[in-house]
Parts: structure tokens; C-alpha cells; sequence
């Protein structure tokens, strides 16, 4: 790639009002149309792609091998500032154990945040797809924000794409604040992104979107055509309906049977990999009863379960299983053959909790 400015005259630009601003969230496509409608050639397209997600430049003045003309033309687009759409985060909180939680100012004045989190040789990053959550689900601290708005896909790249330790990253998870399905037009446009071999050229199966089981869209992930299978995290919590209807209302027009038989029917699970995700709640859902009900309702299938310590929340009455009550639920799986991990607590001290760093900002503020 050449870094050279090129000062070769191109055709008069259209009003830049009537176009979208922001370059981050943009795929190769839509960048190269719109370099057409600007009325440059469309391989200026892709080299605005190449910086953004190769070269992850943070203002349009440094593609200094686009044409001067260009670089004004997508200045003014972007209300007359020089930025792509990439924003620093606004703090960083470090938990003892190496955790970083990052918050993010959004386009509509709300705070995402996300967490970079630390283990061994992999280094995880866990992205937020809306800014609060309209699921409700009756252990999580972001419910009880409600929902506020989607994110653009440009703001969850930004998650990526503005922290310091980019390069370092292994891992993705759509696991922080908001439900991935829900905005999923904008989390599609991310995961594309993600995955494109001439941009930040991620491995999809590194990366796993996390949901509560939205059906239609759902089917869509199954079906999409990112580069590569994506991974895939289901929500479960119990196996049984009626349980799962008071922790997770999204169980009334979303059943888990229903999603089960999704997996089953498109074969999903031989073609990625599917975890269930399963917090635990003393006394509520960590009985030999939820064992066979898990085995019941998920034999046959390739997956894993990972278990997740429940962080308590004050006002929700639920109580979190003790450890070694974890360890002897995940022995009673293991004895069924089902792959079962135990997810460490990380970053309490930063509060990195789903939902909480916002929380405090907001109160502090
Ligand atoms: S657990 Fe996930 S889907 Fe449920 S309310 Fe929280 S963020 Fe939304």
C-alpha cells in the first residue's frame, strides 16, 4: 500500500448532507458504492476499507493515497471534522486480576462498555451491542437500565478498534450489555466486518455471539454468510420452561425447546461451535433434577455448558450457588458426558459485572 497523497483531479463531489457520516461501520461494498456516488472509482472503496480496517487509522486525513479531493469530500461528510467515527473511551477501570472494563460515549449520549479480559495465552474482548437491554431478564444489571437504543455497528467496532491492546486480542464475545439479536442488523454489519480477510481479518469461530434465543433472527445468524462459522452462546439457565418464563420472559415468545430444535434442524452444532451458558442459582436451578433435564433436553447435540457464578444484585432474590456446589453440579454433568467448564469470577472489584461500570458512571455523574 502506498502512502503517497495523490492529487489526480476527480469528477465534482455531490452535496455530502444527503449521505450517511460515519466510515467506521461501513463494509467493503458500501464503501465502494459509496465512493461511486461520490463520483470517485470504486476501488477508492476499498482502499478506504484497507485503512479503516487494516490499517485502523483513526482520522480520514491519514489515507494519504486517496485523492485530496476524497479526503475533503469525506471531511465534509463527516459534519467537517477529520474522524472516521473511532472514539477513545472516556475511563478505564483495572481489576486486580488483570481485568479491564472500558466505557464508551455513544452517538445518542448513552455509555456502553466493554471488558477486556485476560487468561493465560488468550485475551478476550466482550463487546456491547445496545446501550441497556429491552429482555428484562431478572438477574441482569442491564435490564434494569430498560433499553435506550441500539448501537450502530460502527460504535461496536469502536470497541475494537479503540482500545490499546487491539492487536493483542484472541477472542470476541457479544456478551456485554444488550441483546446481540435485537440489533441485529447492526450486528450482522459488525461480524461481516470482523471477519473479512482484507480487514481487521478476525477468526470467526473466535468470535461467539451470545443470545437469549430470538427465532427469526436466530435463523438469520445460522444462515449468514460471515467468512467462517461464527460461535454460537445460548442462554439457557434451566431446562425447564416454566423456570426458565421467571427468570427470562424472552421465554414466553422465544420457548428454548424452540431454539433447540432450531440448532437440531439447520445442524448448527456441526458446523460451530454452541455453548450453553448456565449461572447458577442456589437452590433454584442446581439440583440432580436440572442435571437430567439438561441431558434430556439437549441429548444428541455437540455442546458445551459453561456454568457462571451468579454476582449477587441487591434487590433480586436469587442467591448464588456456593463454589464447591458448582464443581459437584459440573462433576454430575461431566458423569453424563456433557463438556462442562466453570467460568472464573473476573474483574469484581471494577464492578465488571454486566451493566454495573455503567451504572456508576451514571450515578457519579
Ligand atoms: S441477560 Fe442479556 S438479554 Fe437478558 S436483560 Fe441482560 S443483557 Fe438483556
Amino acid at each position: 500500500m502506498s502512502t503517497t497523497a495523490e492529487t489526480t483531479s476527480e469528477p465534482d463531489r455531490p452535496d455530502p448532507r444527503s449521505l450517511p457520516s460515519t466510515l467506521l461501520g461501513m463494509d467493503r461494498e458500501e464503501l465502494c458504492r459509496m465512493a461511486e456516488n461520490l463520483g470517485f472509482p470504486a476501488y477508492r472503496g476499498t482502499q478506504i476499507h484497507h485503512w479503516l480496517y487494516r490499517r485502523t487509522v483513526r482520522e480520514i486525513g491519514q489515507m494519504t493515497n486517496l485523492p485530496a479531493a476524497l479526503r475533503e469530500t469525506l471531511r465534509d461528510r463527516a459534519g467537517g471534522t477529520d474522524t472516521v467515527g473511532a472514539h477513545p473511551p472516556v475511563s478505564v477501570n483495572e481489576s486486580s486480576d488483570g481485568t479491564r472494563k472500558y466505557l464508551f460515549p455513544t452517538a445518542h449520549g448513552g455509555f456502553v462498555e466493554s471488558a477486556l479480559i485476560p487468561e493465560g495465552k488468550r485475551i478476550t474482548l466482550c463487546l456491547s451491542t445496545q446501550v441497556g437491554c429491552r429482555r428484562s431478564c431478572t438477574f441482569c444489571q442491564t435490564a434494569r437500565q430498560g433499553f435506550q437504543g441500539n448501537l450502530q455497528a460502527g460504535e461496536i467496532l469502536n470497541q475494537y478498534h479503540s482500545i490499546p491492546e487491539r492487536e493483542r486480542i484472541t477472542n470476541i464475545v457479544y456478551m456485554g450489555m444488550g441483546e446481540p439479536l435485537d440489533n441485529w442488523e447492526n450486528g450482522l454489519r459488525s461480524l461481516r466486518i470482523f471477519t473479512d480477510p482484507e480487514g481487521y481479518a478476525l477468526a470467526a469461530r473466535r468470535i461467539t455471539l451470545s443470545t437469549v434465543g430470538i427465532h427469526p433472527q436466530l435463523e438469520h445468524f445460522l444462515r449468514a454468510d460471515t467468512k467462517g462459522p461464527v460461535s454460537l452462546a445460548i442462554s439457557l439457565h434451566t431446562p425447564f420452561p416454566e423456570e426458565r418464563r421467571r427468570l427470562m420472559p424472552v421465554e414466553n415468545a422465544n420457548p428454548i425447546e424452540e431454539t433447540v430444535r432450531l440448532i437440531r434442524e439447520l445442524r448448527a452444532d456441526r458446523e460451530r461451535r454452541i455453548s450453553f451458558e448456565y449461572t447458577m442459582f442456589s437452590g433454584f436451578n442446581d439440583t440432580q433434577r436440572h442435571v437430567d433435564g439438561i441431558a434430556r433436553l439437549l441429548n444428541g447435540l455437540r455442546f458445551r455448558i459453561n456454568l457462571i457464578p451468579f454476582h449477587q444484585i441487591e434487590g433480586v432474590d436469587l442467591r448464588p450457588t456456593s463454589p464447591e456446589e458448582i464443581e459437584a453440579f459440573a462433576e454430575r454433568l461431566r458423569r453424563k458426558d456433557i463438556p462442562t467448564f466453570i467460568r472464573r469470577s473476573r474483574g469484581q472489584d471494577i464492578n465488571a459485572a454486566c451493566g454495573l461500570l455503567w451504572t456508576r458512571h451514571v450515578q457519579q455523574g
